[in-house]
Formats: structure tokens, C-alpha cells, sequence
């Protein structure tokens, strides 16, 4: 099985992915966490990517399917796929991709939480790209962009929405019990 999570930025995507790959033994896919990763390397990509990422707008989908595509293809786990994908093409190309590999996404899992609430979360995580001029550039690009890949996968019926707004126990649980009926 492979799993999307998605949710706007600060519903608390990350940490929920950390205790679901344990749970469920799947593989951690983060394009926030790799782009990061390129950042810190000092890789071209990652230098390309820095501007973006600190504008709080969208990493192109070519790189992005790019880097999907490599570790998808090395992985022989269900994948946890988190921060992706951002746009309706980014979800296309999964489905291409996917197909390749005769497999395909058996959850979409929505953490729903309200923006005033996502703003609170994110100027108190203090990471670098969080002042709150960026918060709310990204809150922006993710229902402008984002939101509407949750109707890509609507059709299929694998969409479950989480009520994100509770303590980190609670929503794993919601989670777990999506995944587990
Ligand atoms: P995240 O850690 O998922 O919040 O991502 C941090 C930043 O990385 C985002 O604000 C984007 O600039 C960039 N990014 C991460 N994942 C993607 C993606 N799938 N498509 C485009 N940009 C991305």
C-alpha cells in the first residue's frame, strides 16, 4: 500500500509520517525533507530550490517528479508520501509513474485544520522558512494548488479526512483507524 498525506503547511504532516512508518513499516517519502537534504549539500538543485522554498512557493513539478521518480524506483516498500503531491500534475506524473511499477495509492489521508490555528503552530516551530509573511504565502499556494489534488483522487474513493486540530495521539489514532478498517 502507498499513502498520501496531505494537509496544509503545520497540520502536522511530518509528525504524523514518522509514527505511521513505524506503525505501518513504510517508507518515508518527504520532497520537503529532500529538497532540504539538496539544500544542505550544496547541490545545484538544491541552490535553484533555496529562493523558492524561502518565497514559501512551489519547487517546479519537473524537479520534483524528477526526485520522486529516483526513489520510487529504488524503494520496494509501501511508500508515506508527504509534502507530495503539491499540484494536479505532480499527481498525474505519480499515476504514470506508479503504473511502471504496477502499484498505486490505496489512501489519501486529509488533515483538515483551520488557518488561524496553522499560523499559531508555525511561529511557534521557528524553522527558517516560517516568518509569517511566508506562513501565509504558503496557506495561498496550498488552496490555490494543493487542495484540488484532493478531488484528483476523490473519484477513487480512497479519500479519508482527519480532523488535524487535536493532540498528536488523537489524530494518529484517527489515522490508524482509517488504515487499519
Ligand atoms: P514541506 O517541508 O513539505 O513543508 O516543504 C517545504 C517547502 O519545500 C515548500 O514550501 C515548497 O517550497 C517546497 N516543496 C516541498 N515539497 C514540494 C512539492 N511536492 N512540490 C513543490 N514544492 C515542494
Amino acid at each position: 500500500m502507498h499513502i498520501i498525506i496531505l494537509g496544509p503547511p503545520g497540520s502536522g504532516k511530518g509528525t504524523q509520517s514518522e509514527q505511521l512508518i513505524t506503525t505501518f513499516d513504510l517508507e518515508h517519502l518527504s520532497t520537503g525533507d529532500m529538497l532540504r537534504g539538496e539544500i544542505a549539500a550544496g547541490t545545484e538543485l538544491g541552490l535553484k530550490a533555496k529562493s523558492v522554498m524561502d518565497a514559501g512557493d512551489l519547487v517546479s513539478d519537473d524537479i520534483i517528479l524528477g526526485m520522486v521518480e529516483n526513489k520510487i524506483q529504488q524503494s520496494d516498500k509501501g511508500l508515506l508520501f508527504d509534502g507530495f503531491p503539491r499540484t494536479i500534475p505532480q499527481a498525474e506524473g505519480l499515476d504514470k509513474i506508479l503504473a511502471r511499477t504496477k502499484t498505486a495509492v490505496s489512501h489519501v489521508i486529509e488533515l483538515k485544520i483551520e488557518d488561524d490555528v496553522i499560523v499559531e503552530r508555525m511561529l511557534a516551530r521557528g524553522r527558517e522558512d516560517d516568518n509569517e509573511e511566508t506562513i501565509r504565502n504558503r496557506l495561498d499556494v496550498y488552496k490555490a494548488q494543493t487542495a484540488p489534488v484532493i478531488g484528483h483522487y476523490q473519484g477513487q474513493n480512497i479519500v479519508h479526512s482527519v480532523n488535524g486540530d487535536q493532540s498528536i495521539d488523537a489524530v494518529f489514532s484517527d489515522i490508524k483507524a482509517v488504515l487499519t478498517a
